[in-house]
């Protein structure tokens, strides 16, 4: 039997897409510990997670990978918005000038307090301040988890698993999903949600 092609358009909710999330504190991804020979998948899967997720920007801290820059560069140009990216930046400098501005410093780690159990995100967003969250992926050094560089060690779980899982979920819960209905400024191409099929509007 023949679909009604009604079918396959999805069932509007009342989360309208938006322009930007009612949070609008900047948040910056910063990425330690990326191994150009082995890490290029991972790292530009976080960088583009943190982009779709409504974080304003990524810093590949301490190397320089222009591959990683020209991908998240080329879908930023396709699918719209502004997002900030650098690569290169020690650390530790980037961590100074942040708190320097006034920004909290967010480190996501397994051993942290737990984002569910605890208040820590209420915390995090009473502070009303521009974050940046820092993702390892190798065993990051331990002086990460001191209040010199870390005002607040975050778990997602308190199980080891993923930096670019840890991140989305952070994101997810800190603008509380709206970030999920944005609509990307001056997009060229753009998913059109259905239940079945592509379509993109061009
Ligand atoms: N053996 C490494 C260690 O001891 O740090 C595991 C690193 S894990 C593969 C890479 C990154 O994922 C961590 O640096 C952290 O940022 C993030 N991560 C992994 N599990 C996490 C969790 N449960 N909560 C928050 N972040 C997590």
């Amino acid at each position: 039997m023949k679909e009604n092609p009604k079918n396959y358009l999805t069932q509007e909710t009342d989360s309208k897409p938006t322009q930007k999330p009612s949070d609008t504190r900047e948040i910056i991804v910063l990425r330690w510990g990326h191994r150009p020979q082995r890490d290029v998948r991972l790292t530009t899967h976080v960088a583009l997670t943190a982009r779709a997720l409504c974080a304003s920007g990524f810093i590949l801290s301490d190397v320089e990978d222009p591959g990683i820059e020209e991908t998240v560069r080329k879908m930023t140009n396709s699918w719209g918005g502004t997002f900030h990216f650098e690569m290169g930046t020690p650390w530790k400098k980037a961590v100074h000038d942040w708190k320097a501005n006034g920004g909290v410093v967010v480190h996501l780690t397994a051993y942290g307090e737990n984002i569910q159990t605890s208040d820590v995100l209420n915390r995090i967003k009473s502070l009303d301040k521009n974050l940046l969250v820092i993702v390892g992926s190798q065993k990051v050094p331990s002086s990460f988890y001191s209040s010199e560089v870390s005002d607040f060690n975050v778990s997602i779980g308190n199980q080891p698993h993923s930096e670019c899982a840890a991140l989305a979920v952070f994101l997810d819960r800190f603008f509380t999903g709206e970030e999920l209905a944005r609509n990307f400024d001056e997009a060229k191409m753009r998913i059109v949600p259905r239940a079945r099929g592509k379509q993109i509007k061009k």
